[in-house]
């Protein structure tokens, strides 16, 4: 099944889903700004850390995979932690989603 298989029923249903997920991580945001919003391709971001006396140190940026309640649709977007409390997070408006059954999560 693609996107282009979907119904309209199913397209409206991906359209609220991916809505929904989008002011969810916003709020995410608000509630707990990052340090730094990065783009969703991105899955490593250098920060000068300060455990590290300022050495530039790479955060892994982990895959955060949503699934729709009806199982069809993902909302997928990264985030990544480091021990001094640096944080980053992806900017909601290029979180994406995707079809669950074309695009499994990446399992790490
Ligand atoms: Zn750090």
């Amino acid at each position: 099944m693609t996107a282009a298989d979907l119904t309209p029923a199913e397209r409206a249903a991906a359209r609220a889903y991916r809505a929904a997920e989008k002011a969810r991580l916003a709020q995410i945001n608000a509630d707990s700004p990052p340090s730094v919003m990065v783009l969703p391709v991105l899955r490593n971001y250098r920060h000068e850390c300060a455990r590290r006396g300022g050495q530039s140190t790479s955060v892994l940026l982990k895959e955060v995979y949503r699934l729709s309640p009806c199982g069809r649709f993902a909302f997928i977007y990264r985030e990544g932690r480091c021990g001094c409390g640096f944080t980053a997070r992806c900017l909601p408006a290029r979180a994406r989603l995707v079809l669950a059954s074309e695009r499994p999560p990446l399992g790490r």
